[in-house]
């Protein structure tokens, strides 16, 4: 089974990756997270690709297509979170899949006023070591500093203030949203509203259950 989650941004599709991965032995595929982890090695490719992020912008479909690839193959499904995020890598996806004998089953579309998304995103606190996420607004950690997990020390990412979320919302309208009339047009579309995080884990557990 492969599992699209399209959102705006902070809307909640980490969080709802992980708790699916789990349920349905899928493997989770943030291309947010691979490109942080790039990030990691300082070399020049990363200073590109860290200009591009703290600005709010998108990474270029080839770079992110080559991530994507190198992780695409198992033989369990995947649960695509943050991809694809234009019509190109959406067409390229596809294209990818079919090579594989494979297809897009589902893609949820997560809901959440916009006002909602800028607090989650100026909340958000992340662990470095274990990768917990929390936020300062709707799941604290004990000591706002630090994390419950491990003990770490917690950072704010950098494209995680108003100013670039502005910038990445906009970007989301422009070059994401047509996404939905994309899939839709498929029947692959469900959209579910995210009030809190059970209530939207039990909606997806529902239309997954239906596949
Ligand atoms: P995310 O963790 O999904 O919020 O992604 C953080 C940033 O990484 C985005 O604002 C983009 O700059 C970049 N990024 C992540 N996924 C993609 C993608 N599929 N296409 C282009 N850029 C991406």
């Amino acid at each position: 089974m492969n599992i699209i989650l399209l959102a705006p941004p902070a809307a909640g599709k980490g969080t709802m990756s992980e708790l699916i991965s789990k349920k349905y032995d899928l493997e989770p595929l943030s291309t947010g997270d691979l490109l942080r982890a790039v990030l990691n090695k300082g070399d020049e490719e990363s200073v590109r690709l860290k200009k591009i992020m703290d600005s709010g912008q998108l990474i270029d479909d080839d770079y992110i297509l080559s991530l994507v690839k190198e992780k695409l193959g198992n033989n369990k499904g995947y649960i695509f979170d943050g991809f694809p995020r234009t019509i190109n890598q959406a067409d390229a996806l596809d294209t990818l899949l079919t090579s594989i004998n494979d297809k897009i089953d589902k893609v949820i579309y997560i809901t959440v006023p916009k006002e909602v998304s800028l607090k989650r995103t100026i909340g958000r606190r992340v662990c470095p070591n274990c990768k917990k996420v929390y936020n300062i607004y709707f799941n604290k950690p004990k000591n706002e500093k630090i994390c419950d997990e491990c003990g770490s020390n917690l950072i704010k990412r950098n494209d995680d203030v108003e100013e670039v979320f502005n910038k990445r919302y906009d970007t989301y309208l422009k070059e994401t949203m047509p996404l939905i009339e994309y899939y839709k047009n498929k029947g692959l579309l469900e959209e579910v509203e995210n009030i809190d995080k059970e209530e939207t884990f039990a909606q997806i557990t529902k239309i997954l259950e239906e596949i």
